[in-house]
């Protein structure tokens, strides 16, 4: 295989599982296009911890973190396998670069990160870790820790950060109760604006601009009113090399980014 690029993508509502919008059906195709790594790990913005924390158990549960959506969407189950020894070498890795780093043998895979893989490798026979967020830390300490996974690629290890590209739940949830479906409506214009911005840095490969987004692109505080769906952009760039290309965009609920950015490309 030649070396693996590093993957951010927007994982949205739990419904992008079962409902074919053109995100559920651009992931589908997405774990064919890279092939198949030795183990994969994912970032997702649904694991928050004060340090870094990674899943270490043999086999993780899968975790339905989410409350109020359609009875099929709690059946599921995504069974990949951990690999413990493998989440041990990624915590002494983080240690060596000066992270307070800890495995969790406990912890299972949340919907950030099983239901976006359920869907680009659907036999669930690879590998799967999850790396904890620190959204008290900010963006700065995400960039060092993607720049400390940056060796993964060169051992087959898919690094996946999971959260989306914007994400005012306030918002999306105000325009499911006015009666919005997945994909029938427009984005609105700061939504707009905020993932051009983004793109065109990402395409610049410009990181420090992506550090100082808040201050910097435009809605910043409408698109992530909080950081954790933003920061596994983060990482994911910084263990990429920094020049990424977005691979895929769409809207869910209107307002809900669906973009997938590949680091530095897709082969
Ligand atoms: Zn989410």
């Amino acid at each position: 295989m030649s070396l693996l690029p590093t993957l951010f993508l927007s994982h949205g509502s739990p419904t992008v599982a079962l409902e074919p919008t053109p995100a559920h059906r651009f992931l589908r195709t997405l774990g064919a296009r890279i092939g198949r790594p030795r183990a994969i790990l994912c970032i997702s913005a649904h694991w928050e911890t004060a340090t870094p924390a990674v899943t270490a158990a043999e086999r993780p549960e899968t975790i339905h973190d989410f409350r109020g959506f359609p009875e099929a969407l709690y059946a599921l189950r995504y069974p990949a396998p951990g690999d413990p020894e493998l989440a041990a070498t990624i915590v002494a890795r983080l240690a060596e670069a000066g992270f307070e780093a800890r495995t969790d043998p406990g912890r299972g895979l949340d919907h950030g990160a099983w239901i976006p893989l359920m869907l680009m490798y659907p036999d669930a026979d690879i590998p799967v870790l999850q790396l904890s967020v620190q959204p008290a830390s900010g963006t700065g300490h995400h960039l060092a820790l993607g720049a400390a996974l940056a060796p993964l690629r060169e051992e087959g290890i898919l690094v996946v950060g999971s959260g989306a590209l914007t994400h005012n739940l306030a918002d999306a949830l105000g325009r499911l109760r006015a009666g919005a479906t997945a994909t029938g409506e427009a984005p609105p214009d700061w939504a707009l604006a905020f993932d051009r911005w983004v793109t065109d840095r990402v395409e610049r490969g410009d990181l420090a601009a992506l550090a100082a987004y808040r201050e910097r692109a435009p809605f910043a505080t409408t698109a992530h009113p909080t950081e954790e769906h933003l920061l596994p952009l983060h990482v994911a760039a910084a263990a990429g090399g920094g020049r990424g290309r977005k691979i895929h965009e769409s809207f869910e609920f209107g307002s809900i980014g669906m973009a997938v950015f590949a680091f530095p490309d897709l082969a």
